[in-house]
């Protein structure tokens, strides 16, 4: 236990050290011990795809442990879709199996001669050969190296013939439909020639006060199971945001041209449960069961199962694409999940192209004799294929977006809406003050995940969110007072969930119901014995945000990145709050109070006192070196 294991691929040899007290202490685990191990190992120089990239892979502090939803797990590395932070949370088993085959952490470094897969069990790792797996699928490559390793129980994190050819926005894909989806992670472990991770264990997980942290999790399990978020979770898991963006005239469409669409009602969320669910799934130890399970008759008549989707693939195919029908929906989904393209990254693509077709900036010369019109089934699906395949328009947007706009010429870049690189999904917060002020400063680029103060969307009264955050928040979601309390709350707080392997969707971050800080406080002193102040551990999450902006220092990133798309700056057209945009003064100064509140400069640089605080002074002097005076 508390193992990191570095994998030299090159020379096939494995190393095997313990994670050192003070680094777990000060990053816990997951998306913080990565977030770590990546500023050190690599730099502004570093080719994404080149074998001086790492992938790391980090189990959260609880993952894998008694605790409810404990799943959690985070590939890292620089991305080859943005040219700077990669990192992605996944859900599923893999991240338990890993803890109960021995490791916490995985470092791959270089890249193997042939292709291999990994082979993580009781302590060992042996690289296998993975040549056989080339014309599989992402499920079948999952069930041939289960068959191949002779267990069923087996869990395996693969890439599909999108990673494999090192598509930029490939993804790492688990079971159906658990992806550690964002920043083209799919795209690094392929360019080391690796196809898979496949993992399997017996160990106990040791437990510092187990009666304590039986007690913890009953508590806890009783407070998640007696909430709302519950309910809405466990009915529609993410659809449900389907619905609501719909009602409350901000679902986003056509490529973000209009905050609202008049799709037919097919799009649904209660339509899809009632025809074409047939089960939900639930990750490791989660009461929840928010993932669903679908059958659907597909246009050539070939009956087939998946696993989901999940909101941002319905969104960003239906109102985004203009896909009105739930069979495209999902064949587009499963397509994805099949080849591992990341969904959100995929629908955008596609919508951009769409609106470039629209506006005649691209025609079928360009797009491989595609037509593609909004909602066209062939349309979306021939994109798609095009990607995987490398070739017509996809071979342009295969090395994503930047390198597809520059080709393509004719302004086409102004069309593609994004946040440091990364496409923004498919609802349109463009109303929501803290929500494009999250947007604007992620870490990763455009992310929900990770910045997205969620709570803004239910009009809380500001006595409850003065109780949670420390300052009252304006129930009044377009109000920019005090916002920038709320952005850094949820990055803190979300950082801190991936550095623990907690889901979001179990936490405050969804509804005031569920579990926060104190809650993860608990489980954290039941579970390992250490000791932190709720304040300590929100410290943590501010250490490891403040990390990440380092790394977009070093790559020269600033305030001029730090921006919402364009088109939100122009007004919605249609609803109850048509003409809302953001104002571009109101929000420069939210952005200011956001900097000094973090203790950054007026550029978003952190400042020397800020890094002291949080004992990155070290870091603070690489970037400065690396980057001149003035840069922290
Ligand atoms: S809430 Fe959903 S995504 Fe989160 S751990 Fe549970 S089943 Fe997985």
């Amino acid at each position: 236990m508390n193992k990191l294991a570095t994998i030299d691929l090159d020379r096939r040899q494995v190393t095997v050290e313990e994670i050192a007290p003070d680094l777990r202490r000060r990053f816990l685990g997951g998306r913080g011990i990565n977030t770590h191990l990546l500023f050190h190992a690599v730099d502004e120089h570093t080719d994404p795809l080149g074998p001086g990239n790492v992938l790391l892979f980090g189990t959260g502090l609880l993952t894998g442990l008694p605790w409810v939803g404990a799943s959690r797990s985070s590939f890292s590395a620089k991305s080859p879709e943005t040219g700077h932070l990669g990192d992605s949370a996944g859900g599923g088993h893999f991240g338990a199996e890993v803890r109960f085959a021995g490791f916490d952490h995985l470092v791959l470094r270089n890249r193997a001669a042939e292709p291999v897969y990994l082979w993580v069990h009781d302590g060992q790792i042996e690289l296998r050969d993975a040549r056989h797996l080339e014309a599989l699928t992402l499920t079948d490559t999952q069930d041939a190296i289960k068959h191949e390793l002779g267990d069923t129980r087996v869990q395996v994190a693969a890439i599909g013939p999108a990673g494999r050819r090192c598509v930029r926005w490939a993804c790492i894909m688990h079971t159906m439909a658990d992806a550690w989806g964002r920043t083209g992670m799919g795209a690094v472990m392929g360019s080391k020639n690796v196809w898979a991770i496949a993992a399997r264990g017996g160990a106990t997980l040791p437990v510092a006060d187990p009666a304590a942290l039986a007690k913890v999790t009953r508590t806890h399990y009783e407070q998640i199971t007696r909430s709302k978020g519950f309910l809405a979770t466990s009915s529609y898991g993410t659809l449900v945001r389907l619905n609501n963006t719909r009602t409350q005239g901000y679902e986003g469409g056509f490529n973000h041209q209009r905050n609202m669409t008049e799709l037919p009602g097919e799009l649904d969320a209660d339509v899809f449960l009632d025809r074409y669910e047939i089960a939900k799934t639930a990750c490791f130890n989660c009461p929840t069961h928010c993932r669903h399970v679908h059958e659907v008759t597909l246009r050539d008549g070939t009956r087939r199962r998946g696993g989901g989707p999940e909101y941002g693939g319905a969104g960003g195919w239906g109102s985004q694409c203009g896909a009105a029908d739930w069979r495209t929906i999902l064949e587009a989904w499963d397509y994805c999940n099949d080849m591992g393209l990341d969904v959100l990254s995929a629908t955008a693509y596609t919508a951009w192209l769409m609106e470039l077709y629209e506006k005649g900036v691209i025609g079928e010369a360009d797009t491989g004799g595609l037509s593609l019109r909004w909602g066209d089934h062939d349309a979306i699906m021939g994109v798609l294929r095009q990607t995987v395949e490398r070739r017509g328009i996809g071979a342009l947007i295969a090395e994503g977006w930047m390198h597809a706009a520059r080709a393509i010429g004719r302004g086409a870049e102004r069309f593609f809406d994004h946040v440091k690189g990364l496409s923004i999904e498919c609802d349109d917060v463009r109303g929501h003050r803290a929500q494009v002020l999250g947007l604007a400063t992620s870490s990763r680029g455009a992310c929900h995940l990770r910045s997205r103060y969620t709570l803004e969307e239910f009009a809380l009264p500001s006595s409850v969110t003065e109780a949670l955050i420390g300052v009252p928040i304006p129930s009044d979601a377009a109000s920019y007072h005090n916002k920038e309390h709320a952005t850094v709350w949820t990055e803190n707080v979300c950082a801190l969930a991936d550095a623990l392997g907690a889901c979001k969707f179990l936490s405050k971050w969804l509804s005031t119901g569920l579990l926060g800080v104190d809650e993860f406080r608990d489980a954290v002193e039941a579970a390992t014995g250490m000791r932190f102040t709720t304040e300590e551990l929100v410290r943590v999450g501010d250490r490891i945000y403040n990390m990440e902006r380092l790394f977009l220092v070093r790559q020269g990133m600033s305030r001029k990145d730090d921006a919402p798309p364009a088109k939100f700056y122009e007004p919605w057209t249609h609803g109850p709050r048509a003409g809302t945009r953001v104002e571009r003064e109101p929000f420069e100064a939210l952005l200011d109070r956001y900097y000094a509140l973090r203790g950054w400069d007026g550029d978003g640089i952190p400042t020397p006192e800020a890094l002291r605080a949080l004992g990155l002074e070290r870091e603070g002097a690489l970037v400065a070196s690396a980057r001149g005076p003035g840069r922290c």
